[in-house]
């Protein structure tokens, strides 16, 4: 049978739903038996294959226009597309910004905090346009399945993509299995 073809990316976030997706430490293996990760941030290949992907996941939420095209490229090229933590769900921790408005965050942080000399707000082609409000992945592309945490948790991941695997959704997490903090 051949393996199910998953990929990853992220947006504006920190890195730690990924962590928490390598967390699931040797149940990996089992699921290196059925799926096969095309690409990652924490791989050589870093974008989902033209080809396509059977499930592609995205955490971070969408802080700029980059963000955007990395949502609506991953939504093009898979059948189901996972949003995972607090970030990708509502926006999470960088949707704090919206509260002051995203000109207003980014003079604080690169111009007037009190250890800053000479701050300059960064402004490369490479980081996307900053967008005026910061927005949960849904707002941009249609999502099948969110799984909420800051980060959620290895064990909630896991079981949602064994469920995936075995064919059973839509997916329902255990309560047990929620983090809200
Ligand atoms: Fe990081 Fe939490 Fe956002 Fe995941 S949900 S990217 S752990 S801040």
């Amino acid at each position: 049978m051949p393996k199910i073809r998953i990929a990853t990316d992220w947006l504006g976030g920190c890195a730690g739903c990924h962590m928490s997706l390598l967390d699931i430490d040797d149940r990996i293996l089992d699921l290196m038996e059925l799926v096969e990760f095309t690409s990652s941030p924490v791989t050589d290949l870093k974008h989902p294959p033209k080809e396509g992907v059977t499930v592609g996941i995205l955490e971070g939420a969408i802080c700029n226009s980059h963000n955007v095209e990395v949502a609506k490229q991953m939504r093009e090229r898979c059948q189901i597309l996972i949003a995972i933590g607090d970030c990708a769900t509502f926006g999470g921790v960088p949707a704090m910004r919206n509260l002051c408005g995203t000109q207003a965050a980014l003079k604080r942080a690169y111009l007037e905090t009190e250890s800053t000399t000479d701050g300059v707000i960064p402004d490369s082609p490479e980081l996307g346009v900053p967008l005026d409000e910061v927005v949960g992945v849904d707002k941009v592309v249609k999502v099948d399945l969110f799984i909420p945490g800051c980060p959620p948790s290895a064990d909630a991941l896991f079981y949602a993509l064994s469920e995936l695997l075995a064919g059973r959704t839509p997916i329902v997490l255990p309560p047990h299995l929620f983090k809200y903090d």
